[in-house]
């Protein structure tokens, strides 16, 4: 079993979906992924919250055995996100966005942390993914990247420096449109492995996720649900279930990559059942493995 090092935000995020509306409650993308990954392997957690941030939602981390060394209290308020999502649950439109303690957050990584064999890069500052990147020991052997408009508007040259250094990147479509300048997404993921990594998985929300590994593709549909409240965090724990799952098989192999595929898709067909990460602290080993079979079902062609 492989430690997997995150970098990532943790947030307190308002949300309003056409189901229902919540106010700072906890999210960030390094807490969805950490969370998802737990399940299957060692995480450790690099990150900053403020004086703000409630006692509460870190046992709930510690609690699934994550590390959390890593993760600093620094003066001033937590980072903070407000989006909302139409019935088309498949894009968010971002009201706000407060860095607060990430504005200047620095992260030095402890004797444990820099030699992490696998390691995510979780959407936050690309200057802060570089950061941790330069403070390993030894090339780590995957790391992966996610990343956002955000920053693919505000930091692209940092971003494309990042993503050169990176094996793996997880975007969602419309991101990936965006990074490469171009509306094809077969053509988009190839430009986007132009830049560096040798793996793009394209996710594209209810309609699946789409890998493109040494120019040969792969794709895993959603798992159909009847109820779908909050699409929040989906990308990050998709991230979390294909890193947990790579670390804890210690591969990085197309094959196993393929599996990773699907217990991406696993992690995040339940996280998107409830607001925050209310799904997953519900969630237990046999519910994983019940979904993998019931995804192994949906994709089947032999009866
Ligand atoms: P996703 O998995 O793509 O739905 O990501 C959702 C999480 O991303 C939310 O919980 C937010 O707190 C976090 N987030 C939103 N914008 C940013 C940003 N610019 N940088 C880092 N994290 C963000």
């Amino acid at each position: 079993m492989g430690d997997l090092l995150v970098v990532g935000s943790v947030a307190l995020d308002s949300v309003e979906t056409p189901f229902g509306k919540v106010h700072d409650v906890l999210g960030g993308s390094a807490t969805y992924f950490s969370y998802a990954a737990s399940f299957f392997t060692q995480v450790r957690l690099v990150a900053t919250v403020g004086e703000d941030f409630p006692e509460a939602h870190l046992r709930l981390l510690q609690d699934r055995g994550v590390d959390l060394d890593g993760l600093t209290t620094s003066r001033g308020r937590t980072f903070r996100w407000a989006g909302q999502y139409s019935y088309d649950l498949n894009e968010a439109k971002t009201l706000d966005t407060q860095l607060n303690v990430f504005a200047d957050f620095r992260p030095s990584l402890g004797d444990g942390l820099r030699r992490a064999p696998f390691v995510f890069l979780a959407n936050i500052d690309p200057e802060l993914q570089l950061d941790v990147l330069r403070q390993m020991e030894a090339r780590p052997r995957l790391v992966a990247l996610d990343t956002m408009n955000f920053w693919i508007q505000g930091k692209q040259e940092a971003l494309r420096r990042v993503l050169a250094e990176s094996d793996v990147v997880t975007i969602n479509d419309a991101e990936a449109r965006q990074l490469a300048s171009e509306p094809n997404l077969v053509r988009a993921a190839r430009a986007i492995a132009a830049i560096g990594p040798r793996t793009v998985v394209v996710k594209r929300g209810e309609y699946g996720a789409l890998m493109m590994t040494d120019g040969a593709f792969f794709f895993v549909p959603a798992y159909p649900l009847e109820s779908v409240y909050d699409p929040t965090g989906a990308g990050d724990t998709f991230a979390g279930g294909f890193m947990g799952y790579l670390a804890a098989q210690e591969r990085t192999d197309a094959a196993a990559m393929r599996r990773a595929l699907v217990y991406g898709s696993v992690m995040a067909s339940f996280t998107v059942e409830d607001f925050s990460l209310k799904r997953l602290t519900r969630l237990g080993p046999a519910d994983i493995a019940d979904r993998y079979a019931a995804f192994h079902d949906l994709i089947r062609l032999e009866q």
